[in-house]
């Protein structure tokens, strides 16, 4: 492909990527196709011929799009957002564009300082400790996902608790070692954990807003000492995925610290709303903390992937993965004035991830983010008062932030009904799960389409699906 064919096909794409923008308020979130039907549609061959390009890009429509579950639309309220926007999409192209490759600073010095730049801005937009800077003893590094940086950090905390020894003098196995997280944690927490060779996970009980519960932690650390175990890790997390409950970090960490645990944080949805300094509150006790991981691509309208990972202290994440080959020595390297980010992570190779975020930041500014967030923080309000002010509905947990958490107030039947209706009107799309072994309904807004109508419409789904209850006598 000559570049004045790229230019043509690649204008093509962007008025096809603007058209399917457009089309998203109109289209069926859910496609309803079954398992094979899109494979059905290739050919059983790789093609052996060069085919012209507008035939490739024409399959977006014959062959892509009928398979997609639309996360873009305007009525995903589903899981959690992933939600992009079109700053984010012209980032994402424009680090294709440059084909960089920046395991090391020498190897892409614009790539590693962007990243450090733009993950410093953050650590002041969201409020985090001053420590969490590359400026600092700390830094921060993009990553593909929390579950990656989960276990990235679990990893350090394996190294951290072998290197030091107990009264006796004896330094702990990995077996003996045991990590801490709550009943609401999120899974990659315990993947994390078996990826890293732990043993020992406990799942440490939660109150009736669904935090962990600093006593029950405390008993269990305890009792794992008793039994000659080593406490290696807790994971506290900001905006569990059930219901967005906040562990309390400052308790946490009265725990964690004396007992020379590694304090993790998982706010994987939750960190990009610290950006609103009314919310702050949820992180009180983060300055005492070892590191901290968010994910732009749920809610800071930077597509996916793009993780933030943050540490305190740079030194033991060193420790742990720095390895050097001999074709990876350079003076710059050697100098220690630059950051090489493969010793920050698993992977040595290492894409420009840090462009899209870059432009996001840019184009919409703190001040358009925030206003994006409380807009998603006020609409979920609003649902939340209506189903709490309606018999029919019960509220399962406080639920925070732009989640809405409820069920219906006749049963687990009623309340799968319910589900199936709103899944099954096509525009609007919600997440049935459960807690304490009830099904509930999980409301989550803040796809970038959204607008206040496409949640009003939500509510009237609801209000004309939902089953009457029985009124007391
Ligand atoms: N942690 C929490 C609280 C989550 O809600 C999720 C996903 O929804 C994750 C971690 C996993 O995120 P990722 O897909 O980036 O690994």
């Amino acid at each position: 492909m000559s570049p004045e064919e790229f230019r043509t096909h690649g204008h093509r794409l962007i008025d096809w990527v603007a058209d399917y923008w457009e089309s998203l308020p109109a289209l069926d979130v859910h496609s309803d196709i079954e398992p094979g039907d899109i494979r059905a549609l290739l050919p059983s061959q790789a093609p052996e011929q060069p085919e012209p390009f507008d035939a490739v890009l024409d399959d977006l429509d014959r062959v892509v799009t009928g398979g997609l579950t639309h996360w873009q639309a305007p009525g995903w309220f589903a899981y959690f957002p992933a939600n992009a926007s079109f700053p984010s999409i012209l980032g994402e192209l424009a680090a294709a564009g440059l084909g960089q490759q920046g395991m090391l600073w020498a190897t892409s010095p614009a790539a590693t300082e962007i990243e450090a730049h733009v993950l410093d801005w953050l650590v002041e937009l969201l409020g985090l400790p001053e420590a969490f800077a590359t400026t600092g003893p700390g830094g921060g590094v993009m990553q593909m996902s929390a579950s990656d940086s989960t276990h990235t950090a679990l990893v350090v905390a394996r190294e951290q608790a072998r290197s030091r020894a107990d009264p006796r003098g004896a330094l702990p196995r990995t077996d003996d070692l045991v990590v801490y997280a709550s009943t609401q944690a999120h899974s990659s927490v315990e993947k994390g954990a078996r990826v890293a060779g732990y043993r020992h996970v406990r799942l440490v009980d939660v109150d009736e807003a669904y935090a962990m519960r600093p006593d029950a932690l405390s008993a269990a650390v305890a009792a794992d000492l008793a039994g000659g175990l080593t406490p290696a890790a807790v994971v506290s997390t900001i905006g569990t995925t059930g219901t967005t409950a906040v562990d309390p970090l400052r308790a946490i960490a009265a725990i964690a610290r004396p007992a020379g645990m590694w304090h993790h944080v998982d706010a994987a949805y939750a960190g990009s709303a610290m950006i609103c300094p009314e919310l702050r509150w949820m992180q009180d006790g983060v300055d005492l903390v070892d590191s901290y991981t968010f994910n732009p691509h749920k809610w800071m309208f930077t597509n996916f992937d793009a993780n933030v990972f943050y540490v305190a202290d740079r030194a033991p994440l060193l420790e742990t993965l720095s390895i050097l080959p001999p074709y990876l020595r350079n003076k710059a390297s050697e100098s220690g004035e630059v950051l090489d980010y493969r010793d920050w992570h698993v992977p040595l190779g290492r894409r420009f991830r840090a462009l899209k975020l870059w432009f996001v930041l840019r184009s919409y500014g703190a001040q358009g983010i925030r206003h994006h967030i409380r807009e998603h923080l006020a609409w979920a309000a609003g649902l939340r008062d209506r189903l709490d002010a309606d018999p029919r509905f019960t509220l399962v947990a406080p639920s925070p932030l732009a989640l809405v958490t409820f069920r219906h107030s006749g049963g687990a039947e009623a309340t799968r009904r319910l589900t199936e209706a709103v899944n099954a009107s096509g525009h609007s799309r919600v997440t049935a799960s459960v807690l304490d072994d009830e099904p509930f309904i999980r409301v989550s807004i803040g796809a970038t389409t959204t607008r206040e109508e496409h949640v009003q419409r939500l509510w009237h789904l609801l209000d004309s699906a939902a089953e009457p209850v029985e009124e007391p006598a």
